[in-house]
This record gives structure tokens, C-alpha cells and sequence, in this order.
């Protein structure tokens, strides 16, 4: 039976990052109440329509958002409706998505105690003057105060997000960012560029990232400072302690069968992949209801899954087999080119980026394409 990674979106935040163009609004009283029905809702209706066909939960992921601002008996109550709706591997992996302004002692005992066993918090800087800059709503002080709280509370499994390429950022404060992360200790850590998107705070005012070189710069400094203190990359932005990768993303990159509860929410299923809609209103009337909150449904053909399979499995440091890649002739002539131009390697019967492809890992994807 296929393992399945679950994901439940909560869509709600404090207020709107700068640089943030996700689906989310202010936390309100009245419509997080509905939604959190909505979302059992959602559960129970997948339960009697048996989607999952016995397929057994090997990840839990509860992201967003921020669903730590929901009460923890909240959270428990979901995850145990995903307990009794779905088939859950022995030790599966159940993450949440922290915002460090929204946890403490308490709420994280409470966390730990419905069965979460890794967190996931968003710090992005430990420098005061760039959190301000990107409307975090927390000092560099409360995420160090936050993780170590989360330690108290039996987290043995915790990640840090970080976002480089962050406008005038100086490689020193950068580097000072890294080492605050370092010193902390956590599992994992990721580095995510910063794009700016439309719609976002950052694109109305015209922000403007540093140059590329700059951007370079950065990543090579966070890979040569996480591999020198002991992390393992594992993909194009995330690094872990060994044993410590995050199963649910490895589950996107191997595109394995996925699915998401919520709005907005995306899954991918039988070879469909489905995307809720995302009004939350309109979110909360399908699913009371009885529907399940389906606004578009892809058919994804044997050759799209091939390509993607390819696409999303060089974001992986291990790359992918040389069956993968010769499961389409076009795909192989693809590889050639992009082997001699050095940005694949192939290693015994594997296929990866090289430390120039990783750089450019946009363009190799659209190679494939
Ligand atoms: S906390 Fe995360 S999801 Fe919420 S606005 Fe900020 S970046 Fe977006």
C-alpha cells in the first residue's frame, strides 16, 4: 500500500509578513471557530468516501498559516479526527508550523501531548532590524526563547526556516544569522530565497533584492557553514542532522500521494492532482454541506508524472536513478545537454545537480519542461 502524507492547512496569522503572498488573514474569532468545524467536516466527509483506500499516514503535516495560534485541545482534537479517520504508520511524523510569538511553555506541553513530534518554526532572522523589516512580530530574543522552551517541552525534532537574499543584507549579518541558528542546535534547517511576489508588501514598495552574485554569495556561505557544523543537505534549501529529514517533504519531491485538508489545500491522488478552493467562506458553505471543496481537478498523464518526477527528484541531493530519467527519450536528451554544460552529474546510476546546478535549479527544471 502507498504511504500518503496528509496536510491541513490553517489560514489564519498574526498579520501579513512583508514578504508573504500566501492565502492567509487575520485570526478572527467568529470564522476560525467555523473553520475549525469545517475542517472535521472536511476529515469526516474523506472517512465515509474512503478516498484514501486504506493508504497508510506515514506524515501528518499541520501548516499554513500559523495553526499555532489555535488553542492546543484545538489541535489535538484534528489530529486525533485524523487518527480515527486514516490509517497512521507506527511512527509517523506529525509536524507543526510555529510562529515563535505564539508559543510558550504551556501551549508547547500541550502540543507535545497530542502526539506532535516536530516543529517547524518560522524565525527567518536572528537579526531584530530584519524581522522588523519583514513584519515578524517577534525579537531574534523571543525564537531563541521559543526553541528553547520547545526543548522543555520534549521536542526532540525541530526545524528553523531561514530567508537569505533579503534586501542589503551584508554577508556578516548573515553569517551572524547562521551561526545564532547553529548555536541553537536544531535538526533541520532550511534557507529559502526571498522572491518578491505580487500582492505582497514588498512588491507595493518597490523592494529590490540584492544582485545575484550577492545571492550566491549567501547560499555558498550557509552550505559551508551547516556542512562544517555537521548538517547533511539533503535538498536544494533544507539541511538535517542525519536521520532528521523531514518526511513530508521528501514526500513532495518523491511525488508521492498526497492530501490536503483546508483551504487552499492541494492533493495528489489516483494521478489527479486537486486543488480546494480558496475562499475560506466559500470553504466553510461546501463542506456544511457535504461536498468536498474540489475547485480544480488536473488529470496528470504518465509522461507529466514522469517529468515531474524528474523535476522534483533533482531537487534532491541524491538525484534521481538513470531508470527515472529513461523513462522518456526526450528527457534523456535533455540530460545530456544539461551534463555538459555541467550542471547534472551522473554518479554510478544516478543522476544529480551539481553544486552549479543546484545554483540554477529553476532553469534545469524548465530544461525538462
Ligand atoms: S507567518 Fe508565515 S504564513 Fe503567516 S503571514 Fe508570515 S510568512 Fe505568511
Amino acid at each position: 500500500m502507498n504511504p500518503l502524507g496528509l496536510y491541513i492547512d490553517f489560514p489564519f496569522c498574526i498579520a501579513r509578513c512583508a514578504f508573504c503572498a500566501f492565502n492567509v488573514q487575520g485570526y478572527r474569532e467568529g470564522i476560525s471557530e467555523r473553520y475549525r468545524l469545517a475542517l472535521h467536516k472536511e476529515l469526516a466527509i474523506h472517512d465515509l468516501l474512503d478516498t484514501c483506500n486504506g493508504r497508510e499516514v506515514v506524515s501528518l503535516y499541520l501548516g499554513g498559516g500559523t495553526p499555532t495560534l489555535y488553542p492546543p485541545h484545538v489541535v489535538n482534537e484534528i489530529v486525533s479526527s485524523c487518527r480515527s479517520g486514516f490509517r497512521f504508520h507506527a511512527s509517523a511524523e506529525i509536524t507543526i508550523e510555529a510562529h515563535p510569538a505564539t508559543i510558550n511553555s504551556a501551549n508547547l506541553r500541550g502540543l507535545r501531548e497530542s502526539g506532535i513530534n516536530r516543529l517547524s518554526m518560522g524565525v527567518q532572522s536572528f537579526s531584530d532590524e530584519y524581522l522588523t523589516l519583514l513584519g515578524r512580530n517577534h525579537t531574534a530574543q523571543e525564537a531563541v526563547d521559543a526553541f528553547n522552551a520547545a526543548r522543555e517541552a520534549g521536542f526532540s525534532n525541530i526545524g528553523i526556516d531561514l530567508i537569505y537574499g533579503l534586501p542589503d543584507l551584508l554577508l556578516g549579518e548573515w553569517e551572524k544569522t547562521l551561526q545564532s541558528t547553529i548555536d541553537l542546535d536544531p535538526e533541520h534547517i532550511s534557507i529559502y530565497a526571498l522572491s518578491i511576489e505580487e500582492g505582497t508588501l514588498f512588491h507595493k514598495k518597490g523592494v529590490a533584492l540584492p544582485s545575484e552574485e550577492e545571492q550566491v554569495s549567501q547560499y555558498q556561505l550557509a552550505q559551508k557553514m551547516l556542512f562544517d557544523a555537521g548538517f547533511q543537505q539533503y535538498e536544494i534549501s533544507n539541511f538535517a542532522r542525519e536521520g532528521y529529514a523531514s518526511v513530508h517533504n521528501l514526500l513532495y519531491w518523491n511525488r508521492a500521494e498526497t492530501l490536503g485538508i483546508g483551504v487552499s489545500a492541494h492533493s495528489y491522488l489516483n494521478n489527479e492532482h486537486k486543488e480546494n478552493t480558496a475562499s475560506i467562506p466559500l470553504y466553510c458553505e461546501q463542506v456544511e454541506a457535504g461536498h468536498i471543496p474540489t475547485e480544480r481537478t488536473t488529470q496528470v498523464s504518465n509522461e507529466e508524472a514522469a517529468t515531474d518526477r524528474i523535476i522534483f527528484g533533482l531537487r534532491k541531493r541524491e538525484g534521481i536513478t538513470n531508470t527515472d530519467l529513461h523513462s522518456l527519450k526526450k528527457h534523456e536528451q535533455t540530460a545530456t545537454v544539461l551534463i555538459k554544460n555541467g550542471l547534472l552529474v551522473a554518479e554510478g546510476d544516478r543522476i544529480c545537480l551539481t553544486p552549479r546546478g543546484m545554483l540554477l535549479a529553476d532553469q534545469v527544471a524548465t530544461a525538462f519542461f
